[in-house]
């Protein structure tokens, strides 16, 4: 462990209470189940905050939270010594030491991402408006086992790769995404409360994108299954007429 003297206990609690929020916040919108999920913040004295394992991001106290080192060794004693970091801890460490401006982490098993990268479809954050403009860039992480370093080097390296601005998030096959925070905004001092919202805002931009990208496809195919160009367009049927009444109905 660090000798660094330890980070104010205001701040402290400010982090605590900011990650119990964005805990119950991914519960609220169906984004966690079980024990799912971890979310992390960068502390003032350059350790970590982090979720435990095992316990409902949705259903956490202030106390259930560990300060570990960011990059490597035990953790501080938790108030509970019955409780671990999160599995996924590696992870984090990777994502932190890659990008020193990431101040927030936040992975999620999203439901639609899940999907979509079982199904082998990788979404384009570039075709809706909101996500070409906050995610202009998701990139892709093959499958590597969960709590693996060869998952965390594989999403740092994804994290960091390409031109600024580099990516907020990036979607794990079969695992979700993973998202960061910077918290920073015109200039002001990167706020760390800022930037767990920030991470999870680009996470749920992620299962939106990944939302649609599945319904555009399930509505595609099931258009191309019926038959939709004669049934949006009958070529014959005039308006009003019998045969095309009972053809709209379907769309
Ligand atoms: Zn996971």
């Amino acid at each position: 462990m660090s000798s660094r003297s330890p980070a104010p206990s205001e701040d402290m609690a400010r982090l605590r209470a900011a990650i119990v929020a964005a805990g119950r916040r991914l519960g609220a919108r169906g984004l966690i189940a079980a024990g799912e999920g971890n979310i992390s913040v960068r502390t003032p004295d350059q350790r970590l905050l982090i979720t435990a394992t095992g316990l409902r991001k949705d259903e956490l106290a202030p106390a259930d939270l560990l300060v570990v080192d960011a990059r490597a060794g035990e953790a501080a004693p938790p108030s509970d010594p019955g409780i671990r970091p999160s599995s996924d801890i590696a992870i984090h460490r990777a994502i932190y030491a890659a990008r020193p401006n990431v101040l927030a982490v936040a992975h999620a098993h999203l439901p639609a991402a899940m999907a979509l990268t079982l199904a082998g479809e990788v979404p384009d954050p570039a075709f809706l408006p909101e996500t070409a403009v906050l995610l202009p860039s998701l990139p892709f992480v093959p499958y590597a086992a969960a709590g693996s370093e060869e998952l965390a080097a594989a999403i740092a390296a994804a994290l960091t790769h390409g031109q600024a601005p580099l990516p907020g998030a990036a979607l794990l096959e079969r695992h979700g995404a993973v998202a960061v925070g910077e918290g920073a905004s015109h200039g002001a001092a990167a706020d760390p409360v800022a930037a767990i919202r920030e991470a999870l805002d680009r996470l749920e931009l992620v299962e939106v994108l990944c939302r649609t990208w599945r319904d555009a496809l399930l509505v595609q195919a099931a258009a191309t299954g019926l038959g939709a160009r004669a049934i949006l367009r009958p070529p014959s049927a005039s308006p009003g007429s019998p045969a095309s009444g009972r053809r709209r109905s379907h769309t």
